[in-house]
């Protein structure tokens, strides 16, 4: 459960988020849709303090933080709430597939490492990365192999909520389905997830509410489905019409 109250974030003078209020319910999908610049990455950044507000409140499960001053304990405890997804993997290309998620495993909690590996595995399993493909390196997979990857490194955090970034921006576009595909699955199963994403047809299926922002402000939310199906604000209507 996330509950994240009047944040704001300047960068130097230029305001880039102008008091936002975001909730996600436990297992709900939340999808953040908006223009360029309109701030979608530094809010999910404020969230795993990637970028430190310069004001609001945020609560991730049992943790919680108040911009105004942020302790390290509290910071660390935070963190450690939610993963990320980026658009470009993020994976460590000097160790396998497999390594890349199972020593997130150990880094967590002190599992031994064939318990890691196992657990690993299962989660590889999860994504559909399987046999030999969990024994190479990042550098011989494919971009939706490697997303799938990386997207089995943030469930073995076990965090509250996944946060993703345009997790299909970078991919091919024969490459998308799968990545999708997968995410789908996650929600399926309850996981609580924020994504930023251009997928419209995608969030209007996936995201339980829709998360409209422009200039740094929540313009409008909304069900999926009727926001995208049918926007309130002019705004709103003028940016998914861009979209075709
Ligand atoms: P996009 O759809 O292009 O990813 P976005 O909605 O994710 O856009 P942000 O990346 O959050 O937008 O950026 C919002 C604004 O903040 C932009 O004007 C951007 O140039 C600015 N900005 C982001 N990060 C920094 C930074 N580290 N330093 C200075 N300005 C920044
Ligand atoms: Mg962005």
């Amino acid at each position: 459960k996330i509950d994240v109250h009047g944040i704001h974030k300047n960068f130097g003078t230029k305001p880039v988020l102008r008091g936002i209020d975001l909730r996600v319910a436990q297992g709900e999908v939340v999808a953040v849709i908006g223009p360029s610049g309109s701030g979608k990455s530094t809010l999910l950044r404020c969230l795993n303090l990637l970028e430190t507000p310069d004001s609001g409140t945020i609560r991730i499960g049992d943790a919680s933080v108040d911009a105004a001053r942020i302790g390290r304990r509290e910071a660390a405890r935070l963190r450690s709430k939610t993963a990320m997804v980026f658009q470009s993997y993020n994976l460590f290309r000097n160790r396998t597939v497999l390594q890349n998620v199972s020593d997130s495993i150990t880094l967590r909690r002190r599992a031994s490492r064939t318990e890691a590996e196992r657990t690993g595995r299962e989660l590889l399993e999860r994504v559909g990365i399987v046999d030999e493909v969990v024994r190479q390196y990042p550098a011989t997979l494919s971009g939706g192999q490697a997303q799938r990857v990386s997207i089995a490194r943030a469930l073995a955090v076990e965090p509250e909520a996944v946060l993703f970034d345009e997790p299909t921006s970078a991919l091919d576009p024969e490459l998308v389905g799968e990545v999708l595909s997968v995410i789908r699955d996650l929600a399926d199963q309850d996981t609580t997830m924020v994504i930023v994403t251009h997928e419209m047809g995608f969030a209007a299926e996936v995201a339980d509410r829709v998360v409209f922002m422009d200039e740094g402000r929540v313009v409008e939310e909304g069900p999926a489905r009727d926001l995208i199906g049918n926007p309130r604000h002019a705004r709103t209507r003028q940016f998914l019409g861009q979209l075709g």
